[in-house]
C-alpha cells in the first residue's frame, strides 16, 4: 500500500478518518491551527478533540474563479460537526444551488490530491451529501 500523508496536520488517517482540533482546556473553544492561546479566554492550554464526521452544511459559496490548475467550479463551505466549525469543500455533487443547501447532511470524505515521484500520496478532505 502506498504511503499517505495528510495535506494539513489536523486530518488523521487510517481506518476511520477523522479531523482532530486543539481544544483550550478552560474553555473548551476549539481551533484547526496551532495556537499559543485561545482566542476566547486566553488560556494556553490546549487537548485534542476527535471532531465528528457527519455534520450540516451551515454556509456555503460555489466558486467559480480560481487560482490556475484548480478545477471549478467547486463548493466551499462551513459545516457544523457536532457543534464545531469545520472549514471545507463538499464533493461528490453537482456543484450548483440545486445540489446543494443549507442544513444538507454531509459526512467526512478522503480525497487523494497527488503523489509525489516516490509515491507518496497526499490526502486531503472533504465533505459528501450523505443519501
Ligand atoms: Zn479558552
Amino acid at each position: 500500500m502506498a504511503n499517505q500523508i495528510p495535506l494539513v496536520d489536523y486530518l488523521v488517517l487510517g481506518e476511520e478518518p477523522h479531523l482532530v482540533a486543539n481544544e483550550c482546556v478552560a474553555c473548551s473553544a476549539r481551533y484547526f491551527d496551532r495556537r499559543n492561546a485561545c482566542a476566547n479566554c486566553s488560556g494556553t492550554e490546549f487537548r485534542k478533540a476527535d471532531i465528528g464526521t457527519e455534520g450540516e452544511v451551515r454556509a456555503f459559496t460555489i466558486v467559480t474563479f480560481a487560482a490556475p490548475g484548480v478545477h471549478v467550479p467547486f463548493v466551499s463551505a462551513v459545516v457544523d460537526c457536532g457543534g464545531t466549525s469545520v472549514r471545507g469543500n463538499i464533493v461528490n455533487v453537482e456543484p450548483d444551488p440545486e445540489h446543494v443547501s443549507l442544513g444538507m447532511k454531509v459526512r467526512l470524505v478522503t480525497t487523494n490530491v497527488g503523489a509525489d515521484d516516490h509515491g507518496t500520496e497526499a490526502i486531503g478532505f472533504g465533505f459528501e451529501p450523505i443519501s
